[in-house]
């Protein structure tokens, strides 16, 4: 077992890693990965650089020759085969890398646009790479666009800022300091990638130009270095197939095709595969193995090479019987000779089942839709985040059934029936259906988007309920009648606040006693205007000058000199709903005194 082991640390037993890129949209993603498959002109052709199914494959050595410019004494040594860069760059792609709640992606380039610094992708990106525990780089993109600067092609970026000006250095210096603050403020620290120290503790700044190309030999060594450094242990080559789908796709000719990242083992045509579909696992056998004919191979007439066997790390495409509803994120299982079937379709299906089991105990909450399981994980966990709670969850496009699932909750909590929907198209059916009935359907491609629009939601909700509850929330105080310019029908009294304070709208009440010696509540009405030297005022503060107060009612109002007198005390008219009113939507504006002499008020209006 320990000459096993020593056999399996070897480099030959190394895998390549596989590397995604992320970051917000227009940093430069697409660009950069152009950028690095471009063949070096002056170096020749960097050889072996491979198209395959999603994914781009960069073997040892053409990364060497990508890298010389920052290794030209070749001290650093390329210990892995090479590097596996997914194709599609996004969180859509690094969340669909996934298995048993790890990621398969061992290591991603961050793309941050140096004159916009961090943006609403780049944070939520740093989420997901955190929550995956993924190392990462991140790629100060754009570094041509400093006002001033002189390019040199495709050279290491130390080298190129030496000979940038004064000036350009400074901007360059400021944009750097800002974006580590940034980082720092987003709990992560950041170093620029030659004064780091410690790629464990630091996270290294690589700036880049994908339009110059400058940087780019700097960043990929230093993806080397990171995986080489930090993750030697977890890139042993396994012989046990781990796969994940990262989409499903009809093809002519081979009808619906998964397109699969290899990150471990080997998959083999004719191989039992298991993956998790809509409507439960997918058990199958691999009619082809599929990778994207180069273009000497044009001449045969498929635009894909059949592969007998492919070897991690790998991207391939798959055609085999049934694959319609798999969903994308599942992982993928092969089927070995003392394998229980069941078994496995049991674990690919406990991936889409651990997720639709997360919704609140209580059944209240919104109902989410996804396009995959890594986006539908992704905003589970950011929802969790935010404390909103979630009563129903899908795959795939939104169906007037999803809808009127949805609807159920117009009974049980109206401001849940809401659905928020990633990337996902919404049926037309089911968008009537959800505007006949008033259940709000929100869509967006970017998860934050979706919190602000649920968030702007629950505002307005509360604003509807504020303003519906407007009559019923009760400010206390308590006054000190000074006169009585009209005795009733309405009653306007000069009056002292002596407690709380008095606003327009408040319902006010006498507390008298009865003929049989009990308490007796007279209700004065509601106070439709407070005035001070002629001029009308909202509101009338705890020892402020004397007001005139008028005081109307709907109904028979009582009359001084009969039910009331000059002499008694008047108070706000509190209630266990005004109070409740007040907690549910004032408690922010209602002070320490306020609440104290609310407790007062509630022994004086025997109020439990
Ligand atoms: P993505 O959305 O992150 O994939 O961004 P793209 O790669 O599509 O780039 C967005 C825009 O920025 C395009 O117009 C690119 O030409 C431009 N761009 C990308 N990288 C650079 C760069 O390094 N320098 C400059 N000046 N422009 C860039």
């Amino acid at each position: 077992a320990h000459q096993a082991a020593l056999a399996a640390r070897s480099k030959d037993n190394l895998r390549s890693p596989i590397c995604c890129i992320l970051g917000h949209v227009d940093t430069g993603k697409t660009k950069l990965l152009d950028k690095i498959r471009q063949t070096n002109v002056q170096e020749g052709e960097a050889g072996g650089i491979t198209q395959q199914i999603g994914a781009t494959y960069f073997p040892g050595e053409a990364i060497k020759q990508k890298t010389a410019v920052v290794n030209p004494d070749g001290k650093f040594e390329i210990k892995v085969p090479g590097l596996l860069i997914i194709d599609t760059p996004g969180h859509e792609s690094f969340s669909n890398l996934r298995s048993r709640g790890s990621s398969l992606c061992n290591i991603a380039i961050l793309v941050v646009d140096i004159m916009h610094g961090l943006e609403p992708q780049t944070l939520e990106s740093m989420k997901l790479l955190r929550d995956r525990k993924t190392p990462f780089i991140v790629a100060l993109n754009k570094i041509d666009r400093l006002y001033g600067w002189k390019k040199v092609d495709n050279n290491g970026f130390q080298e190129s800022l030496a000979l940038q000006s004064r000036g350009v250095q400074n901007e360059f210096k400021n944009r750097l300091e800002q974006t580590k603050l940034a980082f720092s403020e987003q709990g992560f620290n950041a170093e620029v990638f030659y004064e780091n120290k410690s790629m464990a503790r630091y996270v290294s700044l690589v700036p880049t130009s994908a339009h110059t190309g400058e940087g780019i030999p700097d960043m990929l060594k230093l993806i080397l270095q990171l995986t080489q450094e930090r993750m030697v242990g977890s890139l042993m080559y396994l012989s046990e197939v781990q796969a994940t789908v990262l989409e499903v796709k009809a093809i002519e000719g081979f009808g619906m095709t998964i397109d699969v990242i290899l990150s471990n083992g080997i998959l083999r045509e004719g191989d039992r595969i298991v993956v998790c579909g809509v409507e439960g696992a997918i058990t199958t056998n691999i009619r082809a193995l599929l990778t994207p004919a180069v273009m000497k191979e044009l001449r045969v007439k498929s635009q894909y090479v059949h592969n007998k066997e492919v070897k991690a790390a790998m991207g391939v495409k798959i055609s085999a019987p049934g694959l319609e509803g798999a969903i994308a994120g599942s992982r993928l299982l092969v089927v070995g000779p003392d394998d229980d079937e069941e078994d496995l379709e049991e674990e690919v299906e406990a991936d889409l089942n651990k997720l639709f089991s997360r919704v609140s105990t209580s059944g209240r909450g919104v109902s989410v839709q996804a396009s995959t399981l890594g986006s539908l994980e992704a905003l589970l966990d950011f929802l969790k985040d935010c404390k909103i709670p979630v009563a129903n969850v899908g795959i795939g496009p939104v169906f007037k059934r999803d809808v009127m699932q949805c609807g159920t909750m117009l009974e049980k909590s109206p401001d849940y029936a809401v659905m928020l929907c990633f990337d996902v198209k919404v049926d037309k059916e089911a968008q009537a259906y959800a505007e006949e009935n008033n259940i709000k359907i929100f869509t967006a491609d970017i998860i934050y988007h979706l919190f602000d629009s649920f968030t702007k939601h629950m505002e307005e909700q509360l604003e509807k309920k504020k303003e519906e509850s407007k009559l019923l929330a009760v400010f206390p105080c308590v006054l000190n009648t000074v006169a009585v310019f009209n005795k009733t029908n309405p009653i306007v009294v000069g009056v002292d606040v002596v407690d709380g304070n008095l606003r327009v709208g408040t319902p006010i009440a006498a507390v008298r006693q009865s003929a049989t010696g009990g308490k007796e509540v007279v209700s004065l009405g509601r106070v439709s205007s407070i005035e001070r030297d002629h001029k009308q005022i909202p509101i009338c503060k705890k020892g402020q000058p004397s007001v005139a107060v008028k005081i109307e009612m709907g109904g028979h109002q009582p009359t001084y000199g009969r039910q009331l007198e000059e002499s008694d005390t008047l108070y706000s008219l509190i209630s266990r709903a005004s109070i409740d009113c007040l907690k549910e939507f004032y408690r922010k504006e209602v002070t320490n005194d306020e609440w104290a002499l609310i407790i007062k008020l509630k022994s004086l209006f025997d109020i439990n």
